[in-house]
């Protein structure tokens, strides 16, 4: 019996110097001191010795159990110092890393170039205006001299917006032409740039893309005046001073005559050659691109705006802004503006 103890104290101080932990330093209690445990079975055996025997045996057990309670109570301090000690080897951080950049992002490609624009018109007296995307039909088409039958309107081009009877996603800017007449008197110098919206999606078309539309309305405005304006701002948009323009007949409801503008090429500079002799693509060879619609405002879009056509004469233009930055970023494809791409977008 003398033994057995002694043999379950020397097991259990080395139980308790291997347990790594709280949890595993309970375990070991648990076992040896638990109700079941081992502790209590000698206890139990107690009973069967001869009187001398208990005491002897008895106390021995007891002052046992003394000590390895207090070699417990000592471990789960030295457990505790190690954790903590631990503690600062592994969480500790050196406070003089920089910290980690988080990306950055920018603007769009599309609206740099708006911004580009913008301040090329702003140098000109050129003040923005701005209108809504769900535009009405008497903005969108009858106030800009658009017949009632006239296939613009047709469900095939246009987008009708369901639940709100003659509205469409406006199918061109230049319906903040009209409402900017409205409120305002000559002289008008505006341009306006946003989102236009035409059933038409495409390798080179897509359902949504961007115009920028400009007008002006004064007293003796002319051609010259408008041809001018365009020339200078495309000279100031591709930073290319040799770019020239001309103009080619054609019509469009609101303006009256109507035109067509063609620039110089930009890449080719107008000899549809590239400087390695290689033929320009952009503009196939011709040296020349279509550009823009423009015309002199039609005199019934002024009286419609509440101006006296004998008065005052304007011109209006209208282009593409997607297509401007794709020539002037040499962008292949339309729908890379609109796809989000990192890979695309961070390029510029
Ligand atoms: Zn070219």
């Amino acid at each position: 019996m003398h033994t057995h103890i002694e043999t379950l104290k020397k097991d259990m101080i080395h139980h308790i110097s291997a347990a790594k932990s709280a949890e595993s330093l309970k375990e070991v209690e648990v076992k040896y001191f638990g109700k079941n445990g081992l502790f209590n079975g000698i206890m139990r055996q107690l009973k069967d010795l001869s009187d001398d025997e208990k005491r002897t045996i008895g106390k021995l057990a007891n002052e046992t159990k003394q000590v390895l309670e207090a070699r417990v109570s000592e471990r789960y301090l030295e457990l505790e110092d190690a954790l903590m000690a631990n503690l600062a080897e592994s969480e500790w951080m050196d406070v003089t890393v920089p910290g980690a950049q988080p990306i950055q992002g920018h603007r769009h490609v599309l609206t740099q170039f708006m911004d580009e624009v913008e301040a090329v018109f702003a140098r000109m007296g050129f003040s923005v205006a701005d209108g809504p995307e769900v535009e009405e039909e008497h903005y969108n088409f009858d106030q800009l001299n658009i017949p009632a039958n006239h296939p613009a309107r047709d469900m095939q081009d246009t987008f009708w917006v369901a639940n709100l009877p003659r509205h469409v996603l406006r199918t061109q800017t230049s319906s903040v032409q009209i409402r900017h007449m409205e409120t305002h008197q000559p002289p008008v110098r505006i341009i306006t740039m946003g989102k236009t919206f035409r059933k038409d999606s495409d390798a080179t078309h897509s359902p949504m893309f961007h115009q920028l539309e400009g007008l002006m309305v004064d007293t003796d405005i002319s051609m010259a005046h408008l041809k001018a304006v365009i020339t200078e701002v495309l000279q100031q948009i591709f930073e290319d001073d040799s770019i020239k323009t001309r103009f080619r007949i054609s019509y469009f409801p609101f303006v009256e005559p109507g035109m067509e503008a063609d620039c110089t090429c930009p890449i080719c500079h107008g000899s549809g050659k590239l400087n390695n002799g290689v033929p320009c693509r952009l503009c196939k060879q011709t040296g020349w691109l279509e550009i823009l619609g423009a015309g002199m405002v039609h005199p019934q879009v002024l009286k419609n705006a509440g101006y006296d056509p004998e008065q005052v004469t304007g011109f209006a233009f209208g282009m593409g802004l997607d297509r401007m930055a794709m020539i002037k970023h040499r962008i292949n494809h339309l729908r890379l503006l609109f796809e989000n791409d990192l890979r695309f977008i961070e390029q510029f």
